[in-house]
């Protein structure tokens, strides 16, 4: 594999670089790099000014509005992306439900929704899980009776992430529930969020953050034409879709970022009068997480270039999810560990108002225990980690 880029994918990296610079809010950019918390407006913000450059989906083909870009220069572009503090796109739209319309919507839906989700007017939610139904997924009971071209559900929907935001949510509901099989009962719905009927209700994370809701249906009325593809076939479509939020996960250039930053206090904490950095078993565990990030990386291209040919991601979307997820918790261990307990004052409000004052320590320490909190989650959502193991020993290893 030849890793060396061409001249022209030196030239597209100098033009991606100059856009950067010129057009990423240097405010937003402050807080990605810091670990502060987004806001919803800061990412419609940047969604915006993509879409202006016609950069909104980098991995959309390009007859839905895409860039058509290669695998090399989506790999260029996430990297210089996330090094320069850009904020990743919220995937639901962009990178889960979209790849769902593209492939089995009708031409109304493709024309519908897709360019709503190119200019960030909609901001989609995934309604996947419910309460006893999150690894099992196929056991889902939300219930959608057929009345006439309606669709009338009720039930609830969990760990919905950043839905009180959302005006539209792609759902799992149980369209037939006397199907032989579980999976043959299910139907895929979009559903306007301010339909009557729906309410969201927030969960706060251990991190002090509202970032997952639950959302409950009573009686909500949905009209058959925004049901994707057949009646009953929806498990077919969900697992399409997953196997898009897997590869989604891997955050190569998030890492790789979060990487230099871990170096970077590395170099300004001391133990026994040296820079931590030059601890050997701390250099040695930076060292091995960055490693296996270059593992990754490799990995990750593979399964870029798999997709540009049409193919899409596979089981091997669980390697991507399990090393991705892995290498971002150890990242968020390591810079824990680097400054020890001046990781420990929080001070939620002042993160969302964009502050690094800690009060002890050095600023940069300030929101780092809150993101080692929020990084749990990352090997549970998308499927647990435990679950793409299962995937991985049957699917690839053939156990
Ligand atoms: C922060 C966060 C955000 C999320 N966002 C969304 C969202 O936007 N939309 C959405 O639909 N869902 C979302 N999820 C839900 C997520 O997909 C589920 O939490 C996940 O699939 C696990 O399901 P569960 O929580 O019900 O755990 P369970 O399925 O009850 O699993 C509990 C434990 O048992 C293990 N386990 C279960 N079955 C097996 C097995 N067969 N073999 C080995 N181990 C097993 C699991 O790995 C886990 O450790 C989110 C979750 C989190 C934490």
């Amino acid at each position: 594999m030849d890793l060396t880029f061409t001249a022209d994918e030196l030239a597209f990296r100098d033009e991606v670089r100059t856009f950067l610079r010129e057009r990423l809010p240097q405010d937003i950019a402050t807080r990605v790099k810091n670990g502060l918390p987004v806001r919803a407006e800061d990412y419609t913000r940047w969604q915006q000014i993509l879409h202006k450059q016609g950069w909104a989906a980098p991995s959309w083909p390009k007859q839905f509005g895409g860039t058509g870009w290669g695998p090399v220069q989506l790999h260029i572009y996430d990297e210089e992306a996330s090094a320069a503090g850009a904020p990743r796109t919220i995937p639901f739209g962009l990178k889960m439900v979209a790849p769902v319309i593209m492939a089995f919507g009708n031409p109304a839906q493709q024309q519908r929704f897709l360019p709503r989700i190119l200019s960030g007017e909609d901001w989609w939610c995934q309604g996947y899980s419910e309460p006893g139904a999150g690894s099992d997924l196929a056991s889902l009971k939300t219930r959608a009776e057929r009345q006439g071209d309606h669709y009338i559900v009720n039930g609830q929907k969990t760990w919905n992430t950043l839905g009180q935001h959302a005006n539209w949510i792609f759902c799992l509901v149980r369209s037939d529930p006397n199907a032989p099989k579980q999976q043959q009962g299910i139907s895929f719905l979009l559903i306007d969020m301010k339909t009557p009927g729906i309410t969201v209700r927030p969960i706060i994370t251990m991190d002090g953050a509202h970032e997952v809701n639950e959302v409950w249906f009573e009686n909500v009325k949905v009209p058959v034409e925004n049901r994707i593809g057949e009646e009953n076939k929806g498990w077919t479509y969900a697992k399409f879709l997953l196997g898009h939020e897997r590869t989604n996960i891997a955050g190569v250039g998030a890492s790789k970022r979060e990487l230099g930053r871990l170096k970077d206090i590395a170099a300004k904490e001391h133990k026994n009068g040296k820079p931590l950095s030059e601890d050997p078993l701390f250099a040695a565990r930076i060292a091995q997480v960055e490693v296996d990030l270059m593992a990754l990386e490799i990995t990750n291209l593979r399964a870029l270039s798999a997709e540009a040919e049409k193919r899409a991601p596979g089981p091997e979307a669980s390697v991507l999810k399990i090393k991705g997820t892995e290498i971002q918790q150890t990242l968020t261990e390591l810079m824990m560990y680097a400054v020890g307990p001046y990781a420990l004052p929080f001070h939620r409000e002042s993160s969302e108002e964009g502050d690094l004052k800690s009060v002890a320590g050095p600023g940069y320490a300030a929101p780092l225990a809150a993101t080692y909190c929020n990084a749990r989650k990352v090997t549970i959502y998308g499927g647990s980690n435990e679950i793409q193991r299962n995937i991985i020993s049957q699917m690839i290893l053939g156990l």
